[in-house]
């Protein structure tokens, strides 16, 4: 039986499915607070997926989500970056305390394996790019990305002192059907709301590594096959960067509109906390023998088609 905590959300559901399709039981645990019924719904029926409903917060549910588990896959977060700037304490309770209650109820009940979704936002504004695994200090410079390099602390502090196996995944920016944040959701709202017009925050020349959840989904599974025991970190991207002005060209082009202007709201940073350039090292996942399906740009077009068709416009 596989746990995966955040089930719902987006890349949590795209896990569950292929878990489900490679003949594994799977549990999620999820207080659905932005993941969806819809993403797990063709699921239904299905006696290998079972549905906790309920918060990591709380550490009842998820010790009794633990009873039979081999592995758990934790994804439930704050995905929100900026959500942290407003709220502070977001995500130490969403992030790092929620890690803890996972870690501890592992422990109690007898769990050894945990893969977790860690972020590039622990590089912060890393001077070493492409950026590497072995880069250090690492320094975040927002709260979420706080939150995600204290919580791989943890894990490798549960391998050490517990005997536990920990997998941490640094993603890119990932990207896919049944998005709900991030700069491509955020750009077919606003031209939603004004097809004139699309505002982008910053100057538009933030670059990123994006990954498709496809591809995300599939290295994390790979990754964890490649190891039994102690832990392992891999940067999970496709070795490429996309500048935000050309994910709004992209999205426009999806989109169909015709005469659409872009407006840039200025500065390095969409907002604070942002960092202007992240690019993952992904040699170490390269090595492996893994190879990604599509590159950032092809990424980002397709999942702008497909949330284009979700979302409508
Ligand atoms: P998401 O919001 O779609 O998924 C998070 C899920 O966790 C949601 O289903 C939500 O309902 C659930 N959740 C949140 N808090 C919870 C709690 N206290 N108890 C129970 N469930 C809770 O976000 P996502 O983009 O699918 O992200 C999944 C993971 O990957 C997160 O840990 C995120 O930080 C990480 N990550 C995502 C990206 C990205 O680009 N999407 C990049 C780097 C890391």
């Amino acid at each position: 039986m596989h746990l995966v905590t955040g089930g719902a959300g987006f890349i949590g559901s795209h896990l569950v499915d292929a878990l489900v399709e490679r003949g594994d039981e799977v549990r999620i645990l999820d207080n659905f607070s932005s993941g969806r019924e819809s993403f797990i719904s063709h699921h239904e029926g299905n006696d290998s997926v079972q549905v906790f409903r309920g918060d990591l917060l709380d550490p009842l549910i998820v010790s009794e989500s633990m009873i039979g588990v081999e592995m758990v896959h934790h994804l439930a977060a704050n995905p929100d970056i900026r959500l942290g700037t407003e709220i502070t304490d977001t995500d130490l309770k969403q992030g790092t305390i929620c890690t803890y209650n996972v870690l501890e109820a592992m422990r109690v009940n007898g769990v050894k394996k945990i893969s977790f979704a860690s972020s590039s936002a622990i590089y912060g504004e890393a001077e070493l790019m492409p950026t590497p695994e072995s880069y250090g200090p690492v320094v975040p410079i927002s709260l979420y990305g706080a939150s995600k390099i204290a919580s791989e602390a943890l894990i490798t502090a549960w391998v050490g002192t517990f005997g536990a196996c920990g997998y941490i995944h640094r993603f890119a920016n990932i990207v896919g059907p049944r998005g709900t944040h991030g700069v491509i959701f955020d750009f077919i709202h606003k031209l939603k709301r004004d097809p004139t017009k699309l505002e982008v925050l910053g100057d538009g020349n933030q670059e990123k590594s994006y990954m498709s959840a496809h591809d995300c989904v599939r290295s994390m599974l790979h990754v964890i096959d490649l190891s039994e025991d102690g832990w392992s970190l891999f940067n999970l991207g496709t070795g490429d960067t996309c500048s935000v002005s050309r994910i709004a060209e992209i999205v426009i082009e999806e989109s169909g509109l015709k005469g659409v202007g872009i407006e840039y709201t200025g500065g390095k940073r969409g907002w604070a906390g942002d960092v202007p350039k992240t690019y993952l090292d992904v040699e170490k996942l390269l090595d492996t023998g893994f190879v990604p399906t599509s590159m950032s740009e092809l990424a980002i077009r397709e999942t702008a088609s497909a949330l284009i068709d979700e979302i409508g416009l």
